[in-house]
């Protein structure tokens, strides 16, 4: 049987070929595993192969699950997060991909404060328009950076993209670069660094690393299917 080991050293060829066609050193791309709908047994496992850095993409499934893992284990939240979940998942996560609005951003503010900690996030935006798409829109990026700037407790790092589901990547490519212009703009009209673009799942990730995705969140070709 296939084992977590296989599947990530299958992986991590892949990033590394992307890497090397975009000239880019491994070290600049990290890899989220993405365990949702995995039991603690496969995240185990994963750390056991030397995997550390997790994704979920709910809290509650999240809450469950962080307590039966190895405590040295990572955590990312990538997915749709309700403000009402937002102070566990401040409690949670390590770093949020999925900040879609900027009410979403104060209330993680607000929750950091209260928990006394700093907490990254990135700001996730529907560069491909898609309504059934979560995201800010690209043009409410810049704004929402401006308001950041009296935020203490997030950290803007970057920014974050799901483009729709393509069978052919390369059709993608369009929405992984639009990502990174739309970055390049904000870097240089507000300063913040922005030096993360989380872009590139299971079947495009080589495409988004050819783009400059910082973090790729992998979950079906670590885990299986769900
Ligand atoms: C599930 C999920 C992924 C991983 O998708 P795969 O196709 O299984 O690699 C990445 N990002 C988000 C936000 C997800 O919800």
């Amino acid at each position: 049987m296939e084992t977590f080991s296989d599947r990530l050293a299958v992986v991590e060829e892949r990033i590394e070929g992307a890497c090397g066609r975009a000239g880019r050193a491994r070290e600049a791309v990290r890899l989220v595993a993405v365990s949702k709908k995995h039991p603690p047994e496969q995240v185990q496992e994963a750390f056991e192969a030397g995997q550390l850095l997790f994704g979920e993409n709910r809290v509650q499934e999240a809450q469950q699950k962080i307590p039966l893992c190895p405590p040295g284990i990572r955590w990312h939240m990538i997915g749709h997060l309700q403000g009402n979940k937002a102070r566990l998942a401040v409690q949670l996560f390590e770093m949020i991909h999925s900040i879609d609005s900027l009410k979403l951003l104060r209330d993680v503010d607000r929750h950091a404060a209260d928990q006394m900690k700093n907490i990254g996030v990135l700001l996730e935006v529907n560069v491909s328009g898609e309504s059934v798409k979560h995201g800010m829109s690209p043009g409410e990026v810049e704004g929402v950076l401006n308001e950041a700037t009296g935020l203490m407790h997030v950290d803007v790092l970057g920014l974050m993209t799901m483009p729709p589901y393509c069978e052919d990547p390369e059709k993608v490519r369009v929405y992984f670069r639009q990502l990174r212009e739309l970055r390049d703009a904000c870097r240089a009209a507000t300063g913040f660094p922005l030096e993360e673009l989380s872009m590139g799942m299971s079947h495009d990730f080589e495409v988004a690393i050819e783009e400059g995705a910082t973090y790729i969140r992998v979950g079906t070709d670590l885990f299986g299917g769900r």
